[in-house]
């Protein structure tokens, strides 16, 4: 069974995606920097008789990254499947917006998924097979106040995805980003909170007037339809879909 390199696997939608595909038999090393990473791989290993292995790997540390693919292609083997998926948030006016978030944010959100896919690329193309998803978000291809960083990040991951494409297309490497509206996870928790100081509302005012004003549907993403997309993505029959920016969110970027 293929292995699958899941970056921000402990927490949030990584965390689903991990256990969507440890139910499908697929091996996993998840990252992420919750405590109870650990416990969390001893978990979905038993669970679904796979290998699961737990890196705590700080993603603003490129050496860290290279760390996490060389202990998961040794004691997985290779990396098959590469999911970048961590990602942070703060919501500022640009004026005030922090000069150490901005850094932070490009580095985890962007620049972090540039080091695992440079790192993963030699083995995926010795073997002729590679996925690549990037789990980017509504704003990799539309904008909203006070989030300048994330947006900015995003709107690179989009560069990213489609430059892995074309250089991935001749060795059977493909390359796509799932762009989800707001899915309530503890990132969106966050910013909940954090919007309502920025925009002077309330928090249930932040969720109908903010979050669900851009998505016509009208309610959250769920963790579940991010998941199935990514197996969709990493199967091998998903070959022609490349270089694809694939929005879940409500129909907010069909405006
Ligand atoms: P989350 O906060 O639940 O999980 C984020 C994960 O990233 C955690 O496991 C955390 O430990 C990890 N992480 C953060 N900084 C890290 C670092 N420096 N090194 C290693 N790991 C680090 O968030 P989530 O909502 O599940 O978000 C996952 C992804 O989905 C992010 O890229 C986010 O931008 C994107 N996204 C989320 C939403 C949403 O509404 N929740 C919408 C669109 C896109």
């Amino acid at each position: 069974m293929k292995n699958v390199l899941i970056t921000g696997g402990t927490s949030g939608i990584g965390l689903g995606i991990a256990r969507a595909f440890a139910a499908k038999g697929y091996n996993l090393l998840i990252n992420g920097l919750e405590p109870n990473g650990p416990e969390i791989a001893k978990e979905l290993a038993a669970e679904h008789g796979i290998k699961v292995i737990h890196s705590p790997a700080n993603l603003m540390q490129p050496e860290q990254i290279r760390e996490m693919v060389a202990l998961a292609e040794r004691v997985l083997g290779q990396v098959d499947i590469l999911i970048n998926n961590a990602g942070i948030q703060h919501v500022a006016p640009v004026d005030e917006f922090p000069e150490d978030k901005w850094d932070a944010i490009i580095s985890v959100n962007m620049s972090a998924s540039f080091h695992a896919a440079k790192a993963v690329w030699p083995g995926m193309k010795t073997r002729g097979f590679g996925r690549i998803i990037n789990i980017a978000s509504a704003h990799a291809l539309r904008a909203s106040e006070y989030k300048i960083a994330y947006v900015t990040a995003k709107h690179g991951i989009a560069g990213l995805t489609k430059v892995l494409a074309l250089e991935g297309a001749p060795h059977n490497i493909t390359c796509n980003a799932i762009c989800p509206g707001y899915v309530r996870t503890p990132l969106v928790e966050a910013q909940i909170a954090d919007q309502a100081k920025a925009h002077q509302m309330s928090e249930s005012d932040v969720i109908e007037k903010v979050m669900l004003k851009k998505q016509p549907v009208k309610q959250f993403v769920t963790i579940d339809a991010i998941a199935n997309l990514a197996l969709y993505l990493a199967s091998e029959t998903a070959g022609q879909l490349t270089g694809a920016m694939l929005p879940i969110d409500g129909g907010w970027s069909a405006q």
